[in-house]
């Protein structure tokens, strides 16, 4: 049980566009995106890449779960490690699955079951004993969680679009904004306005500023425009996220130095990882 102002973020997946193994990344690891945050008793999952089937090995020790998952987006690399979250399969367990970036012409229930679908998948999602709901809403809405947990979201610059998270619980706040590109222009007003004050912000960082030139409407940005939002919205600590999988660790361990620099108490997300608000 965890005490009523209990406000944590840990790290399942870390890696972006596709999970990663081998001696070069085992340091950060290679599981694609995957947060749990623990809010008091309260249990939100962020995005269901591979790291969430060992979020789920050990959730499932746990006993029946009520459990919310928000998907920033249903790219292959935030929705692969579904299938494989064995929390589902416990019939007294409920789970709440949501997604802002598919109406009007899809739905979230209709993606995430064309995914497990022959050929693609042996089984499909009726398989799930668990009790699960699904849910859409618009990026840009606020969504009430109850027990005083509120959920603030903003449209992302992303191919088929993606949705930025705030969650707001006992006066504090942590951001999850990945899977979103800037421009050279001007700065994001969307994810201005989100990470605006916040404690922690997660973001994506796929690149670097000399690299972002090559990957325009890719759809990604970078660890230096993180840097610039962070600092000129008073954000208190600056994560980077959605590593590059050719990112191996000793250049993970460079741009941090860099950060550190730049930045103190910046830090680059490795699997494993909790950090307070
Ligand atoms: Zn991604
Ligand atoms: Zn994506």
């Amino acid at each position: 049980m965890n005490d009523q102002d209990d406000f944590s973020i840990k790290f399942w997946g870390v890696r972006g566009s596709i999970a990663c193994s081998g001696p070069k990344t085992v340091r950060y690891g290679g599981n694609t995106s995957c947060l749990e945050v623990r809010c008091g008793d309260r249990i939100i999952i962020l995005d269901a890449g591979s790291g969430i089937r060992y979020l789920g090995n050990e959730l499932i020790t746990k006993g029946p779960l009520d459990v919310d998952i928000f998907l920033t987006h249903t790219h292959f690399d935030h929705i692969c490690g579904m299938p494989f979250f064995t929390p589902f399969f416990v019939p007294q367990s409920k789970f709440r699955i949501s997604a802002g970036h598919l109406l009007p012409e899809h739905n979230v229930e209709f993606v995430l079951s064309e995914m497990m679908m022959a050929p693609l998948f042996p089984v499909p999602m009726a398989i799930f004993n668990a009790d699960i709901a699904f849910q859409d809403f618009m990026s840009g809405d606020t969504l009430d969680l109850g027990d005083g947990i509120t959920l603030r979201t903003a449209p992302l610059n992303h191919p088929n679009r993606a949705t930025g998270y705030r969650i707001e619980y006992q006066g504090r706040s942590i951001c999850y904004i990945t899977d979103t590109e800037h421009t050279l222009d001007a700065p994001d007003e969307n994810v201005a306005g989100l990470i605006r004050g916040a404690d922690i912000v997660i973001y994506d960082g796929t690149y670097t500023d000399e690299e972002f030139p090559n990957h325009i409407t890719w759809g990604h940005s970078t660890w230096q425009e993180g840097l610039r939002m962070c600092e000129a919205n008073d954000v208190k600590k600056y994560v980077l996220f959605h590593h590059d999988p050719e990112r191996d660790d000793d250049q993970l361990d460079e741009i941090g130095r860099q950060l550190e620099e730049l930045r103190p108490g910046t830090v680059v997300a490795r699997e494993g990882m909790v950090l307070n608000p």
